[in-house]
């Protein structure tokens, strides 16, 4: 026989703890992406499952994209692109998947602003939950200006700010010159090409 394990496995654990008994633990749709084979994001690099790099330490990278094989009942992983990814780039960028991707090889800076977009979803801080959606030459031509704006204006405290904004590390002691010079060693392209007047 060897029936009925699986069903009181499901009873079990978890229900315990915090009181309010009205929840059962059963098996979701999402445990199920959770307990397939992981795939590969190709455009954070990380795999479905391992610790998710811009997370707080926990948090894992999200897939949601999955079917079930109509012959084996088997629940596997579909697309190529994490959760955080997806939601990222619709939310901010208006490129398609790979154009969005070769772009951010290309350039540096372009890659940054992404990650740091990608972090403030995947950590829900909300910090640039006001920023526009647009397109990837959109948002270079937008970072260059607030760089040379910062650099030309050379402000102290535009540069700190910018160096915050940007999640570039610094230290609140470093002077104007430490300062640009944080901010090249994180973006190389910076600087390198000035915006149309
Ligand atoms: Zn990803």
């Amino acid at each position: 026989m060897g029936k009925g394990s699986k069903a009181a496995c499901k009873e079990s654990g978890k229900v315990a703890s915090s009181g309010g008994g009205k929840k059962k633990k059963m098996t979701t749709w999402q445990d199920e992406i959770a307990a397939a084979q992981p795939k590969l994001c190709i455009s954070c690099e990380q795999m479905a499952g391992e610790i998710d790099k811009h997370g707080d330490g926990d948090a894992k990278v999200k897939w949601h994209r999955a079917d079930r094989s109509r012959t084996s009942g088997e629940v596997y992983l579909t697309g190529d692109e994490c959760y955080h990814c997806w939601d990222t780039r619709r939310r901010y960028f208006e490129d398609d998947r790979d154009t969005l991707n070769t772009k951010r090889k290309d350039n540096s800076s372009l890659d940054a602003r992404y990650n740091c977009l990608r972090k403030d979803r995947v950590l829900k801080l909300g910090e640039h939950k006001h920023e526009e959606k647009k397109a990837a030459d959109a948002w270079v031509a937008e970072i260059e200006a607030e760089f040379c704006e910062a650099f030309e204006e050379g402000a102290f405290y535009t540069l700190l700010r910018f160096c915050k904004s940007h999640k570039i590390k610094h230290s609140e002691d470093d002077n104007e010159d430490t300062l640009i010079r944080k901010i090249r060693r994180a973006w190389p392209s910076m600087g390198s090409r000035r915006t149309a007047s």
